[in-house]
Formats: structure tokens, sequence, C-alpha cells
């Protein structure tokens, strides 16, 4: 069983997320608990998480079929300690949302060390924002995506995501969520079945599929190993439809969320029929 869906608008409220997803035939999807672009959202009522809870029910969701994603401003590994205490205390609020929501999965960008100390040194120190987070909460699993390698972001390398999971004490809530078009952009090779297949052999060799909490599905505009982040739809792009369709036929990427950050919204329904082999390819 696959769960797939888009990254779908919370506009008007929480609870419409899960009746778009619905709308769209999906079987998951993706979403923020907030306005992505603001450091703090309005508190949660007792009436937005039974609304929420409401239209999940109706849509016949479980919450490990949904990957809510935290604010871009967040920088677990910024360097300079004001704005990394900012940070965190932003994502603190983002994993108690989630967990009020009764969610499970929030994944996020690990960070960029901005030119102001060693990438090394801002990968520790994005462990220890991770450790800090767990201690202060309950049961969400923190979700670590890929990126392209843009600017100073880390974690293009499976290496640089595996050196943070290492840092993490509690390892049952930690996991990996891999952008199929930052993977192409980094460098990784999905667009035949041998390079492909290459590709998840060192992702288990070296992060270890038990990790993957979560993908997102993605073509790309911008080239092999560009470190340029450029979402395109599936099969629009540079990697191709195949790929996407081995990854619908793998049961390596079973019981995760399967979220299209695709940019052309007109599309998704047959995005998702087709990776649920429910329409002609
Ligand atoms: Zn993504
Ligand atoms: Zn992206």
């Amino acid at each position: 069983m696959k769960f797939i869906g888009p990254h779908v608008s919370i506009a008007g409220g929480l609870w419409n997320a899960p009746e778009r997803a619905r709308q769209l035939g999906a079987t998951g999807f993706g979403m923020f608990t907030k306005n992505q672009r603001q450091w703090k959202g309005r508190d949660l009522t007792g009436e937005d998480v039974d609304r929420f809870g409401k239209a999940l029910a109706e849509g016949g969701y479980a919450p490990e079929n949904i990957l809510v994603h935290d604010s871009y401003l967040i920088n677990l590994g910024h360097p300079e300690e004001e704005k990394l205490a900012k940070s965190r205390d932003a994502f603190l609020d983002e994993i108690r949302r989630v967990e009020q929501l009764g969610l499970k999965y929030l994944n996020f960008h690990p960070g960029s060390h901005l030119n102001g100390m060693e990438p090394e040194a801002c990968l520790d120190r994005i462990a220890e924002s991770l450790n800090l987070a767990l201690e202060q909460t309950e049961s969400a699993v923190l979700v670590i995506e890929n990126t392209a390698g843009q600017g100073s972001n880390l974690g293009n390398r499976f290496e640089e995501i595996a050196r943070i999971i290492d840092g993490v004490k509690s390892k049952a809530r930690v996991g990996v969520c891999l952008d199929t078009c930052h993977l192409f952009a980094a460098g990784y090779d999905l667009r035949t079945k041998g390079s492909g297949e290459a590709v998840w052999e060192e992702f288990d060799r070296i992060i270890g599929f038990e990790y993957l909490k979560g993908m997102h599905l993605n073509d790309a505009k911008s080239a092999l190993a560009s470190r340029l982040d450029r979402h395109n739809s599936l099969g629009a792009g540079q990697i191709g439809w195949e790929p996407f369709l081995r990854i619908a036929a793998d049961p390596r990427f079973d019981r995760i969320p399967l979220v299209l950050e695709t940019i052309d919204e007109t599309l998704w329904p047959d995005e998702i029929a087709r990776l649920l082999g429910k329409s002609p390819a």
C-alpha cells in the first residue's frame, strides 16, 4: 500500500488539508500546520484539533500517512547563538503542534552553516538541536530532508545526514525524507534502473532504509549535480516518469508518505492516479 498525495494548502483552516487531499484521490499528503513564512502561528484550539481529527477520519487518513513540513525560517545549525535559539524555539513549537494534532512525522531541512562555521561543527549543532527538542517533547518523529546542496545548505550527501543521526540520542524518533529532485540535483542519478538501484543501495549502506519515513516525489528542472533546487511535474523534467513508477512498485517505499511538491496543481490527480496504478501509463 502506498500513501501518495501532494503537499496541500491549509488556507481557511487546517481541516481543509485532508479534505483537499481526499478530493484529489490522495492516499496520503503533506501539509504545514501554520504559515510557513512566519516564526509563530496562532495557538491551536481544541476546536482546531477536533475539526482536523474529524476531517482526517472522513478522508480515511491515519497519522502515519501525513508528512508535516516545518517553517522555512528555521535553521537548526545557525552559527549565531541568538538566531539559533530562535530557530530552536520555533522548532519546538512545530513539534508540539504536530503532537497536538495527533500526527507523527515532522519534516525539516537540516540547516545551513552560512559560512559562519565548519560544516562538520554545523552538523553536530543540528544533532544537538534535535536532542534538545526530543527531550522536551513526547512522540513526534523528526524527519530530516536531504537537500540539493544549494548555497551553504547541509544534508545533500547521505554521509552528512548519517552524521546528524549518529549524534541523536533517541534513534526511534529520527528519520529521513528523500526528495527525488534534491537527490538528482545533488548528483544521485535515479534515471535508469541500474543507477537508481545503486542510489538506494548507497542510501541503505550509509543511512539505512529503517530510517526512511517519507519521500518528496518531484521531477527536476535542474541538471544532475547542479545543486539547484528546481522542481518539475513528474515526467516533465530531467528524471522522467520511469523512476517514479519504479518507486511506486517497490515495497521499500510502502507505508510512508510519498508527497508530491510538483509545480502544476492541475496535474496532481493524474500524477496520483498513475502512481497508484489507477490510470493507463
Ligand atoms: Zn522537498
Ligand atoms: Zn525542493
